[in-house]
């Protein structure tokens, strides 16, 4: 299968080389030439399958030309190595909770696929792959624990000293073995300028490998249509009637998890429609209302994964849907949610029904409400644990109502061994050069 770029200046390429390059050479996004439609009888099949299994008949279907099926199913396989359950919340509504990972939120999912779709592309034999990731927190944390111990590739995370929290900071400054922290003296656009140079140095990327694992790489976006299939497969079980399709609220930010399942529901899945659930960064809500796309500078939130000003995936939506504004408003809804909002969900729910959301799911859980129709049922994505946001959540719950699981606290315990660095492009490049030369 080849893939495009969204701009359509560059040539269409291998999946091999759209996963090693990230972005296309002409700023674009890629995406696959074609998206196969799976026949009605899958979708028969589908509620009696498991997780995994549903995922390796997606994964064929996106990847199968391009990847020996052996060696795919052992991507798929060790990639989920949790569930991605879905958990009755109300009469109609379910929350599909993506945050059984190592990490506890929905991108360990892309981050661990992408991380061994890199190691099985990845010249064994050749100079080690360098990935460089500049972090506020979370991405950091999936992007290493994804990458921990995949041989032939190092990840260096850079992220804002005092800038993270301890538990996301402890997520990838404990791990060793091939990661590396550096604890940047300056903020996170400082750290993503340092990323940025190097890639663009050119003595640099001619004495390493270097690439990127950002969201917008096609092995951390499209692997997360696996768990949208099996989302409708569970609730079909407990619903018992076919013919119908559920509404799914994704709470979003770049827009890579609401675009994956955009993907699916082209290859067939029956998906009643999205509502794209923003927080106060609402740039796509606005677009969905007036047509009109004008990004602009982030305000910092409660639901601060969600907090991005120019969604980088808008151009994979737009690119899908014939750049019709009244296409994507037929397949997706908006809305938004202010930081009052968020809390008053959050309270609720908690209240009415014992579950806990997390201030992201918070927005897809109100998006669902002010969304459904009388006779519908609707999921929404739990992107992440509740206790990865401990403080907002007992200030709005109470002290003592949220469980900090055994994985997060088994980081807490451990020391933190990133390396200091400045913010100086000199003092990085040398720091990669002596790994170069290692
Ligand atoms: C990254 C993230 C999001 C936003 O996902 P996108 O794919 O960027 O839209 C939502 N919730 C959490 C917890 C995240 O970490």
């Amino acid at each position: 299968m080849l893939y495009y770029s969204t701009n359509r200046k560059s040539e269409p390429v291998s999946l091999r080389e759209a996963v090693t390059r990230g972005l296309a050479p002409d700023n674009g996004l890629y995406m696959p030439e074609t998206i196969g439609r799976f026949e009605p009888a899958f979708f028969r099949e589908l509620p009696a399958l498991p997780f995994r299994e549903i995922a390796m008949r997606v994964a064929e279907k996106l990847f199968g030309e391009d990847i020996p099926p052996g060696t795919l199913q052992e991507i798929v396989y060790d990639t989920l190595g949790f569930d991605c359950p879905l958990v009755k919340v109300s009469d109609r509504i379910w929350a599909l909770e993506l945050f059984h990972g190592p990490t506890m939120a929905f991108k360990d999912v892309g981050a661990r696929f992408m991380a061994r779709m890199l190691r099985h592309f990845h010249d064994k034999e050749g100079a080690p792959l360098h990935v460089l990731v500049a972090t506020s927190g979370d991405t950091g944390s999936a992007v290493a624990n994804g990458f921990l111990g995949v041989e032939g590739i190092h990840v260096t995370v850079l992220y804002p000293s005092g800038k993270v929290s301890e538990i996301q900071e402890k997520q990838f400054s404990t791990l060793g073995r091939n990661i590396s922290a550096l604890e940047v003296e300056g903020t996170f656009d400082d750290c993503q300028q340092l990323v940025k140079e190097a890639f663009l140095d050119p003595e640099l990327t001619r004495r390493m490998r270097l690439t990127s694992a950002n969201s917008i790489n096609v092995a951390r976006f499209l692997p997360q249509s696996f768990y949208y299939f099996n989302a409708w497969a569970r609730w079909l079980e407990e619903t018992r009637t076919p013919g119908t399709a559920p509404v799914i609220a994704v709470p979003s930010g770049n827009f890579g998890n609401l675009t994956a399942g955009m993907v699916a529901r082209e290859m067939g899945l029956p998906v009643a429609r999205f509502i794209a659930a923003n927080n106060e960064n609402d740039i796509v809500y606005q677009y969905l209302k007036t047509g009109q796309y004008h990004p602009r500078p982030s305000v910092e939130t409660l639901a601060n994964a969600m907090d991005v000003g120019a969604p980088s995936n808008f151009a994979r939506i737009l690119d899908l849907y014939g750049h019709s504004h009244r296409r994507i408003r037929e397949v997706t809804g908006g809305f938004r949610l202010t930081d009052d909002g968020i809390r008053e969900v959050i309270r609720n729910v908690h209240v009415q029904t014992g579950y806990l959301c997390d201030p992201h799911g918070a927005c897809g859980y109100a998006a669902l409400l002010a969304h459904l129709g009388e006779h519908e049922e609707g999921i929404f994505l739990e992107t992440a644990h509740p206790s990865k946001f401990m403080e907002t959540m007992e200030e709005i719950t109470g002290a003592g109502t949220v469980p900090l699981p055994e994985r997060l606290a088994a980081f807490l315990g451990k020391e933190k061994r990133s390396v200091p660095m400045s913010s100086r492009y000199a003092d990085f490049r040398e720091w990669l050069l002596a790994r170069a030369n290692a």
